[in-house]
C-alpha cells in the first residue's frame, strides 16, 4: 500500500467534539438545548440501527434527541401530520425522516413537507436549489462529509479534475455541486457512462457512490489521486455465515496506486452523523438569531 489512509473515524470524532462545544455554548446562550427529531416508520433493521446511533450521538453531543417510531402501516397523512407538528415545535431544530419509507408513502411528498429551515438532511428541493445557486442552506450530510475530508487532505481543490461516480440526489448530485463550488472540473459518471475506467483515470479526485462492491479497480486510478469511497456494501465474509463491509472501490488495488484513500469501514461512514449534528446546530443558532462561533 502506498496511499495515505484518510481516517474519517478520527475526523468525525474531532467534528463531534467541536459540535459538543458549540452545543454547550448554544444552551448557555439560548437557555435550551439544540434538538434533532428523527422519524422512523416501520421496522427495517438497518434503519433501526441508524436511528439508534443518531439518537445516541445526538445526546452525547449535548443536544436533545426526539425519536418518533411509527408502525409500518402508518398512513401518509398521519406521517405528514407528525412532520407538520415537528415543523411547528420550537424545541426541534432539525427533522430527519429515515429513508426508505414503506411503499405506500410518497417520499418526495414527505421531504417537501419538512420545513426547509429544519431540513438538516438537505433533501428538500429548496435546499437542493440553494446549493445549486450558491446560497446558504443545508447540504446533504454524506457529500458534505466527503468534502470536509478532501479539503482536510488536499487544502485548495481549485482546478483539480474530479470524477463523481453516481448521480443520486443524496450523494452524487450534491457532491458534484460542492466540487463545482470549489472550482474543480467535475465529471459525473453513472450507469450509462461509456469507458468508465478511462473517465476515472483522468481524475485527481475520485468519488465512488455507486452501491456496487469493489467495482472501481486499482488500474482505473491515476497514480497519486485521492479516492473517496462512499459505498457501503455487505458481502459474504471469509467464514461461513459471516459477512463483511466493503466499499465501491477495490481497496487493495486502489491503495497501491492512489495518493490517499478512505477505508471502508472507517472512512466516509462515520462522517455522515457528525455532519448531521453540525447541520442541526447551525439550524439552532439560526433559529435563535445567534452567530455561530467560527
Ligand atoms: P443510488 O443507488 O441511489 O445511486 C447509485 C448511482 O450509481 C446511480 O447514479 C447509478 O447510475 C450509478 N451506477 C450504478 N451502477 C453503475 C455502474 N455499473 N457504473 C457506473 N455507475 C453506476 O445510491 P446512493 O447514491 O444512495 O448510494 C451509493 C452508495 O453509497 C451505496 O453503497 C450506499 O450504501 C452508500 N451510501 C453511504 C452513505 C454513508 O453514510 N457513508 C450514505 C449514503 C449512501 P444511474 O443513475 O444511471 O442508475
Amino acid at each position: 500500500m502506498t496511499a495515505q489512509l484518510i481516517d474519517g473515524k478520527a475526523f468525525a470524532e474531532g467534528l463531534r467534539e467541536r459540535v459538543a462545544e458549540l452545543a454547550a455554548a448554544f444552551e448557555a446562550k439560548a437557555g435550551r438545548k439544540a434538538g434533532l427529531a428523527v422519524v422512523l416508520v416501520g421496522e427495517d433493521p438497518a434503519s433501526q440501527v441508524y436511528v439508534r446511533s443518531k439518537g445516541k450521538q445526538t445526546v452525547a453531543a449535548g443536544m436533545a434527541s426526539f425519536e418518533h417510531k411509527l408502525p409500518a402501516e402508518t398512513s401518509e397523512a398521519d406521517l405528514l401530520a407528525v412532520v407538520e407538528s415537528l415543523n411547528a415545535d420550537p424545541a426541534v431544530d432539525g427533522i430527519l425522516v429515515q429513508l426508505p419509507l414503506p411503499k405506500h408513502i410518497d417520499e418526495q411528498k414527505v421531504i417537501a413537507t419538512i420545513s426547509p429551515d429544519k431540513d438538516v438532511d438537505g433533501f428538500h428541493v429548496v435546499n437542493a436549489g440553494r446549493l445549486a445557486v450558491g446560497l446558504p442552506g443545508y447540504v446533504p450530510c454524506t457529500p458534505l462529509g466527503c468534502l470536509m475530508l478532501l479539503k482536510d487532505k488536499l487544502g485548495d481543490l481549485s482546478g483539480l479534475d474530479a470524477v463523481v461516480i453516481g448521480r443520486s440526489n443524496i450523494v452524487g448530485k450534491p457532491m458534484a455541486q460542492l466540487l463545482i463550488a470549489e472550482s474543480c472540473t467535475v465529471t459525473v459518471a453513472h450507469s450509462r457512462t461509456k469507458n468508465l475506467p478511462e473517465v476515472v483515470r483522468r481524475a485527481d479526485i475520485v468519488i465512488a457512490a455507486v452501491g456496487r462492491p469493489e467495482m472501481v479497480k486499482g488500474d482505473w486510478i491515476k497514480p497519486g489521486a485521492t479516492v473517496i469511497d462512499v459505498g457501503i456494501n455487505r458481502v459474504p465474509g471469509a467464514e461461513e455465515g459471516k459477512t463483511r463491509l466493503v466499499g465501491d472501490v477495490d481497496f487493495a488495488g486502489a491503495s497501491a496506486v492512489a495518493g490517499a484513500i478512505t477505508p471502508v469501514p472507517g472512512g466516509v461512514g462515520p462522517m455522515t452523523i457528525a455532519v448531521l449534528l453540525r447541520n442541526t446546530l447551525v439550524s439552532a443558532y439560526r433559529a435563535s438569531a445567534l452567530d455561530l462561533p467560527a
